[in-house]
Order: structure tokens, then sequence, then C-alpha cells
């Protein structure tokens, strides 16, 4: 069965082709800078390792599809002959608010709401309705399925969901904890079970999705129970470019003293905030090597990063009761052997021990664990993969017989 998955963004196209019989990619690609005046695209041929790279235009979204689609059919690529042998397409979609829980097939009616829910998630929910529309248009005959980002979090509890806010913001207006990832904390979830050759049911987890974008959840019994991601993306852990958590009266004060707009306060704490703020670059990389070479405000960074998580870990350990493991995931998690070590280290009285050799030798794109043998707590590094779980729940509704 070929599964088409889709991650239209507001400015990029991220597409992958998997064969899920073979559990293998068959093509993938990035269509970016859509609607500049250089756009690229870049689609790759797995089995043949064949790269094509166009430097042109991307009008719209329309547009990049398209080139999606005309690369995919290529005579010569051997992907696929006709767009009817797509079966289904998986479309991530940012918000799914509280009316998505699972993964679903796009009704007119689905992607009403969808709408409904742009508010929410004003870059990304529009995009996401874009990619769908175009991809319809393409693929008359492949199921379209939609995979929220907030749908794993549906479970969290409402003393861990709601604020403490008047409760017509929330029964009117929506105003609670979304979080979002949670494609990622799921998948991770499962392999953690799989790895620890238990059911995901019996197992408390902590995962942590370090990439640019970071949170961390508390997942009960294959549950999310509480996560770090809030209203929106911007709470919780210190990210490439967001402050994470932040007293709002802050926002007060820019305003109030500073004279900022919400607009520029939106800007400063979205984008221009976190590492980048702190250290004037956003990428765990450099910040590492500037430490490394003595610059205090890199290392100062790192000591806020780390402690940042750690905090969120005891939190989670206290929601929790018991922690059966600790998951590092994404970019930083898969990588980073400074973070993971700075992240535990102070941590043993908790009864979390990372092995530091093994810290040093984990993380090759392999599921690997890295705690001592005296560790109460396990701690895996887990390769995360959005699209892949994004493709497994796509295929897993097909063969439900819920698609008519
Ligand atoms: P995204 O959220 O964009 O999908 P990724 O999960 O790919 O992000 O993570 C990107 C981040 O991972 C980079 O910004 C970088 O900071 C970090 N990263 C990648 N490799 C390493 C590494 N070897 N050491 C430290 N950090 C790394």
């Amino acid at each position: 069965m070929k599964i088409l998955v889709i991650n239209s963004g507001s400015s990029s196209i991220k597409y992958q082709l998997f064969d899920l019989a073979r559990r293998v990619v068959l093509a993938s690609g990035l269509v970016e800078r859509i609607g500049e005046s250089a756009g690229r695209v870049r689609h790759t041929v797995v089995a043949t390792g064949a790269e094509q790279v166009l430097n042109r235009p991307i009008v719209d979204h329309r547009d990049g599809l398209r080139r999606m689609a005309d690369l995919l059919l290529a005579a010569n690529s051997g992907v696929i002959a006709t767009p009817g042998e797509i079966a289904a397409i998986g479309h991530r979609v940012v918000h799914g608010g509280e009316q998505f829980s699972q993964p679903t097939v796009i009704t007119e009616a689905v992607k009403a709401t969808i709408r409904d829910l742009s508010p929410f998630a004003p870059l990304h929910n529009p995009a996401n309705l874009q990619g769908i529309d175009v991809a319809e248009e393409i693929f008359p005959e492949a199921t379209q399925v939609a995979v929220f980002d907030t749908a794993f979090h549906q479970t969290m509890p409402a003393m861990a969901y709601r604020y403490a806010v008047p409760n017509d913001l929330y029964a009117k207006h929506g105003i609670r904890v979304y979080g979002f990832h949670g494609t990622s904390h799921w998948y991770v979830s499962k392999r953690a079970a799989a790895y620890l050759d238990a059911s995901a049911e019996s197992l408390n987890l902590i995962t942590a999705h370090l990439g640019n974008g970071a949170s961390i959840t508390a997942v009960q019994g294959g549950m999310s129970v509480d996560t770090s991601m809030g209203f929106s993306p911007l709470d919780g852990l210190i990210m490439g470019t967001r402050s994470g958590d932040l007293d709002p009266a802050v926002v007060f004060y820019l305003s109030e003293r500073l004279g900022m707009s919400l607009a520029d306060i939106d800007k400063l704490l979205n984008k221009q905030s976190g590492l980048l703020g702190l250290t004037g670059a956003n990428d765990l990389r450099d910040i590492e090597a500037r430490a490394q070479h003595g610059d205090n405000a890199a290392q100062l960074a790192l000591e806020m990063y780390a402690y940042r998580i750690r905090k969120y870990i005891g939190a989670y350990m206290a929601a929790l009761g018991r922690v059966d493991a600790l998951v590092f995931t994404a970019g930083v998690g898969e990588n980073s052997v400074t973070v993971r070590r700075m992240v535990c280290e102070p941590l043993s009285y908790l009864g979390i021990v990372l092995d530091e050799a093994l810290n040093r030798a984990g993380g090759s794109g392999m599921v690997t664990a890295i705690h001592s043998a005296e560790s109460r707590v396990q701690i895996l590094i887990i390769p995360t993969n959005e699209e892949l779980e994004i493709a497994e729940q796509t295929a897993a509704l097909l063969t439900a017989g819920t698609v008519s």
C-alpha cells in the first residue's frame, strides 16, 4: 500500500511516499520558499539515491504540489506510474482543537472544522488546508486523512489542561492547554514499549522531544496526561527561537513601558527569543562549540536549557508517581551528548542514573539505552519519525474499514 505523507507549512511543503507493505520510503522531498522570487524543489528517489533539484519560483501551494506530483510520476523514476497508485494521503494538521482526538478521514465538514480552528494556529492550519485542497485535486482517488499534532494530548485530565482563568474563557473561547508534537510523543512511546518488550498500557514514560521546537510529555499507560506546550507552541521548554515559560506580566510590561505592539511581542517571543535571544545562535551545535571555547553566554544558555528540562522531569515524576523510562528524541535529544548529560547527571537521587560511556556512544539512528545498571528509570534515545507515524495512522484508518 502506497501512502503519501504531506506536511504543508506556510512557505514550504515536505513530503514522503511510503510503501508500507515493505516499510520503506520510496521518495521524499521538500518544496521551499513558496511565493518568493527564488523557490526550490528537492526530490530524492530513495532506492537509487538520485536527487533532483529544481531552482525556480514556486508561485503557490498548488504549483508546489504539482511539481511534487510531476516528480513522483516522472517516467524514469520508477516510483509511481499513475496518481491512482497512491491509496491514501496523510496530512499533518497542526491544530485539531477539542474536536479531533484521532486521525480523521477528510470530508468537507472536517475541512470546515480545521478552518474554524485557524485562529488557534493562524500560520499553520490555513497552510495545512491548502495542502489538502490541492492534494484532493491532484489525487482524486486517494483517501485524504488528517493527522493532528494536538490529538495525542486530548487524553489530558482537566486539572492538567485548564488554566486558572474565568471559566467562560474556556467554555466559550477554548482557552486551555492543547499541547503539540503529539505524533512524535506517541510514536516514541510505542517504540519505547516495543524496545522494553512491554505494552504501552503498562508503562509510565516521560518523552522529551528536543528539536528546534521542544516539548516534554508525561505519558501514563499510553496516554498523554500532561505536556509542556500549552495553548500554543510558545510555552514550556526553552527552544531554538521561542522563550518557553514566561510570566505573562512581562507582556504587559513590554507593551506599557516599552511601547511594543502585540505583533512585535509575538515576534520577539516566538522568533527572537530562546537560544537565539540568549546567544545569537539557534543551532545547539554552534552553542555547544562556543561554550567549549569559553563563551559565558553560550554556557549559561546550555545550563538554562538543561535546567528547564530537568524541572519538567521532576514535575512529571510527581504527576506520574512511577516512571519506567525517560526518552530523548528529535535533533537535540538524539544527538547532543552534552544536553543529555546536563539534564540527567543531577537527577541521580531521583533514580535517573546515566552511563556516560553509553551516552557518548548512543544515538546512531537506533533505539539505545544509556542508563547505568542501578538506574531505576531507563533512559532511552529513540529516533522519532513523525512521517512514518502519520503514514501508519493513515493506513490503519484504511484497513480498519472506516472508509467506505
Ligand atoms: P525540527 O524541530 O526543525 O524538526 P530537529 O528535530 O531536526 O528540528 O532538530 C534540529 C536541532 O537539532 C538543530 O537546531 C540542532 O540544534 C540540533 N542538533 C542536530 N544535531 C545535533 C548535534 N549533533 N548536537 C547537538 N545538537 C544537534
